[in-house]
């Protein structure tokens, strides 16, 4: 057998990268209109609605009954999904599920963020997931989310974004008097409460015409806003533009992205550099699949999930049981519930838990061992397993489920590789792979090759972004082992 894997590209003929060309389109569509889980939602949701998918809740209201072909989501408080599409077969014989998380590493804003300091406003912040926290200064960034009000009306922020947009900055020390700054470690050169945003810099004027005329005396609240003028202005304008007050940030949701769309990279053209890959180009394609897979013996899932990177906490991570109520709902509407057909169902599932892989990187070649690595541009990715000291932490696949990818996977032509992550010892990282296998179910990690995981911008290989969109649809498409 041939060990060494094709590369992607030198296989395809003009169709091919014609619909390879407008898939990487519509991502880079789907990259840029979800920065956030919310936002990722709200675009799954137009998308899939427009393909025939209802909510389940809908569907339970009016006592629907479930046929072959259906198609049902469920969403978990705006930040997760499950899809289904109904196969022939009954659901206790399991589903083929497709799953990928739609959280990336950003910079959360606190609940009470707002200060001033020196004549500049900035809004205090606390990062999200593992990032390289010097790798966040000095970028344009974008603050998308919500701000939910005491009536609980919310209000939806989006601003860096547009070219007319400002956009927000954390600064770093200049380089003249970084002596002391540059003999430090990474980890410590930028601090984690040195990661705040800088927001404004123009006083308030409360000084201004008849006003002042009219009012002889000085208020305690023109006091307050000429002590702290910078600050007072934003909150004039948040006010103004938005309705909100200093209060309503304590019970808000706003992540600070970097700002700008997803960008083809290379003279070439054959990559896409943007944020927010890790692991949103699993979902798209796990998305894309599912829609374009008409008809399956098993019934097919796609759970697309948040909070992976903090450790799939929370109620809308996939350790919630979400995920499991839906899938009783629907076999409720089917007449197929009971606990032990539910159990049933789940542990005849097949998943492939998706994810983003390390790209073997040429400059960092010490941290790969090269025949166990996964290459930009050969195609989708599998990880037997993943964790680190001993793959402590990780769902190690079974062989037999392996051996039956394969056939799958081969038997349609896909170009695949296998990886794992780094060489040994040198690190590791987990995915959402062993809470499935926890229903007994077989899982294996899968998914697509990056450069520059976790920093703000990505990289992805257009080529890989296709083959795994392909070979998710031969596995929906499969047969059960
Ligand atoms: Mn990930
Ligand atoms: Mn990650």
């Amino acid at each position: 057998m041939e060990m060494e894997r094709k590369v992607t590209w030198e296989t395809y003929d003009a169709a091919q990268l014609k619909e390879l060309e407008a898939l990487n389109q519509e991502y880079r569509d789907f990259l840029d209109n979800g920065k956030t889980e919310r936002e990722c939602i709200d675009t799954i949701v137009n998308t899939i609605e427009a393909e025939g998918y209802r909510e389940l809740e809908s569907l339970i209201e009016s006592g629907a009954k479930l046929q072959k072909g259906d198609k049902v989501y469920s969403v978990c408080m705006n930040k997760s999904i499950a899809m289904f599409q109904i196969g022939e077969k009954p659901l206790t014989e399991g589903m083929n599920i497709l799953g990928a998380h739609i959280d990336s590493p950003r910079i959360d804003v606190k609940q009470n963020p707002l200060y001033e300091d020196s004549s500049l406003a900035y809004l205090d912040t606390h990062y999200y997931g593992g990032v390289k926290k010097y790798q966040w200064v000095a970028i344009p960034l974008a603050l998308h989310g919500v701000v939910v009000k005491k009536d609980g009306s919310i209000v939806e922020l989006n601003i860096g974004d547009n070219e007319d947009d400002p956009v927000f900055f954390v600064s770093d020390l200049l380089i003249h008097l970084a002596a002391e700054q540059m003999k430090k470690t990474a980890a410590q050169v930028i601090e984690g409460e040195a990661l705040d945003l800088i927001v404004g810099s123009r006083p308030i004027r409360i000084d201004s015409g008849e006003e002042k005329e009219e009012k002889k005396e000085e208020t305690e609240e023109d006091k307050k806003k000429a002590k702290e003028a910078v600050k007072a202005g934003i909150l004039d304008i948040l006010k103004e533009t938005y309705g909100i007050e200093e209060e309503d940030f304590l019970s808000a949701e706003l992540e600070i992205v970097p700002a700008g769309k997803a960008r083809e990279a290379g003279f070439d053209r054959s990559m896409i550099l943007a944020y927010g890959q890790d692991d949103r180009v699993c979902a798209f394609t796990s998305m894309r699949a599912m829609l374009d897979v008409k008809e399956t013996e098993r019934t097919m899932c796609c759970i697309l999930v948040d909070k992976e990177e903090i450790g799939s906490v929370g109620a809308t991570g996939m350790h919630s049981r979400f995920f499991e109520n839906a899938v009783a709902e629907l076999m409720n509407l089917n007449g197929e519930y009971s606990e032990l057909n539910l159990r049933r169902c789940l542990a005849h599932s097949c998943m492939l838990s998706s994810d983003v892989s390390a790209g073997y990187d040429p400059s960092y070649a010490s941290c790969f061992e090269k025949k166990n690595a996964a290459f930009l541009g050969k195609g989708m990715v599998f990880n037997k397993f993943t964790g680190s000291r001993g793959k402590s932490g990780s769902n190690d696949a079974n062989a037999e489920y392996m051996a039956h990818l394969r056939k799958v996977m081969d038997e349609k032509g896909i170009l695949w590789q296998t990886a794992e992550l780094g060489k040994v010892d040198v690190g590791g990282g987990g995915t959402i792979a062993y809470i499935l296998a926890e229903y007994g179910m077989n899982v294996i990690d899968s998914g697509v090759a990056v450069l520059n995981m976790h920093a703000p911008w990505e990289a992805t290989s257009k080529a890989d972004v296709y083959e795994t969109y392909r070979g998710y649809k031969a596995f929906v498409e499969g047969a059960s082992m």
